[in-house]
């Protein structure tokens, strides 16, 4: 096995009937080998197009002027569909709009409410449909469009773990989705535009984690900023107890070759030494020729980081200041008193997984066995740096805790009779949230 824990259903893409079709086989092979498997939805998200163009395609060259129209179907040269009436509202002369990925970047010399006058700054091919991005522009617009919604409610009726909301902007984007989602799913904001970046701590503690979404942050942001903006965000991540996954171009040239290049490996490792809870594939796995060399190539370079020799006193000196609650405080403590006693384990009893993510912060050597009543919350717990996650039936006593930690890592092959492990759990179990109990004990077998 090359070894995924979490899979992305990328809803720009494909049918329902396709994606629950995929839906199932995982949850198939999930049955098989018999551990959790995460499935995250990624929502396409108000992603600006421009219209339909007669004759499909046209060039275009710096200094040459153009028009925008709001109301037609189909353009050409002199004036380009772009049916989104939010950018007439808010774009200003002076700034950009970037096409196609930022191919062709535009400046804005004048606008009302049906029509924006251009300059091209940096030519290329225009045609029909290409994205449009506005990296200084905050637009009045849900995070979610008609077809999210849709594809949303499919979502959560097939049971997805996790829901991924694109371009995000603004905190309330997240309260928004949070409305339609509950509890059926956990929340990762993708980040991606600049505008979220100003209220990032806002949602950050909103969402349930993030995902750093490169692809489209390197249009809206200069490339040379996306280096440091990753290293501040799963820094961000890891003080507020909040998974991040690295997204975009990790192994890119592995869509058309059966190895990546040395700079590729270097920025996979580069993102596990920054203390990313997850590295994420996108077509390599997804219409590349070598899916199954980029998933194993990925779980190399991920390995090989972390057992170097640096990889420790790396992370370590990354660790946040961390507030000092008491659930803070025991899942710190249990990862210290693990190491120390270069314990097998660490047992987490956790009701959705917050246990579990707070001794994960501390990235301690030894392995964590997560144990949860909760099928979607042992799922999710895939995205988690380092835990391993089982579903276990409920536990009600100090007595059945000791007694189930020591089942659970017998079965799971993390300890022999005599190791000591380290349990921590929330009393009254059940009550998610509340790390306050620790116990070191000897596995009796
Ligand atoms: C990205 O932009 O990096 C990203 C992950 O989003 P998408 O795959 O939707 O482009």
């Amino acid at each position: 096995m090359a070894g995924v824990d979490t899979f992305r259903l990328n809803f720009s893409h494909g049918t329902h009937d396709d994606h629950a079709a995929v839906f199932r086989h995982i949850r198939a092979l999930e049955a098989e080998v018999g551990r959790p498997i995460g499935i995250l939805q990624d929502l396409q998200g108000p992603k600006i197009r421009i219209g339909k163009l007669a004759g499909d395609r046209f060039d275009v060259q710096a200094g040459d002027r153009l028009t925008f129209v709001l109301g037609m179907d189909e353009g050409g040269p002199d004036a380009i569909p772009l049916p989104h009436p939010e950018i007439f509202e808010a774009v200003l002369p002076g700034q950009n709009l970037l096409i196609d990925d930022g191919r062709v970047r535009v400046e804005v010399t004048g606008c009302d409410r049906e029509r924006i006058e251009a300059v091209v700054l940096v030519g290329g091919t225009l045609s029909n449909r290409k994205g449009v991005n506005l990296p200084g522009t905050l637009l009045d617009m849900s995070p979610l469009t008609k077809k999210d919604r849709v594809d949303l409610a499919f979502g959560l009726e097939l049971g997805v773990d996790w829901v991924a909301l694109s371009f995000v902007q603004k905190p309330s984007d997240i309260i928004e989705a949070r409305g339609l989602i509950g509890d059926k799913a956990g929340l990762i904001a993708k980040i991606e535009k600049p505008q979220a970046l100003e209220t990032i701590e806002d949602i950050v503690r909103l969402s349930d984690g993030i995902m750093v979404a490169r692809g489209d942050m390197g249009v809206e942001l200069p490339q040379e900023d996306v280096p440091g903006r990753q290293k501040e965000l799963v820094r961000l991540c890891r003080r507020l107890v909040k998974p991040v996954i690295i997204a975009t171009q990790m192994l890119d040239s592995m869509v058309a070759a059966p190895t990546p290049t040395r700079a590729e490996a270097s920025d996979v490792a580069t993102a596990i030494y920054d203390g990313a809870d997850a590295v994420m594939l996108s077509a390599e796995s997804a219409s590349g020729k070598y899916p199954i060399e980029a998933v194993a190539m990925m779980d190399r370079i991920i390995t090989k980081t972390e057992q170097h020799k640096l990889y420790r006193s790396i992370v370590s000196a990354a660790e946040p200041d961390i507030e000092m609650t008491a659930s803070h405080a025991v899942a710190g403590a249990a990862a210290d008193i693990a190491d120390q006693l270069h314990a097998a384990a660490i047992v987490a009893f956790t009701a959705r997984g917050t246990t579990a993510a707070r001794i994960a912060r501390r990235r301690p050597e030894v392995p964590i066995l997560a144990v949860t009543p909760d099928a979607r919350a042992s799922r999710q717990m895939c995205l988690l740096w380092g835990a391993h996650s089982v579903q276990s039936p409920d536990i009600h006593s100090y007595e059945e805790m000791v007694e189930h930690a020591q089942q659970q890592v017998l079965t799971e092959g993390f300890a022999k009779d005599r190791d000591l492990i380290v349990v921590v759990a929330g009393v009254p179990f059940g009550t998610a949230g509340s790390t306050n109990n620790l116990r070191v004990l000897r596995v009796n077998a």
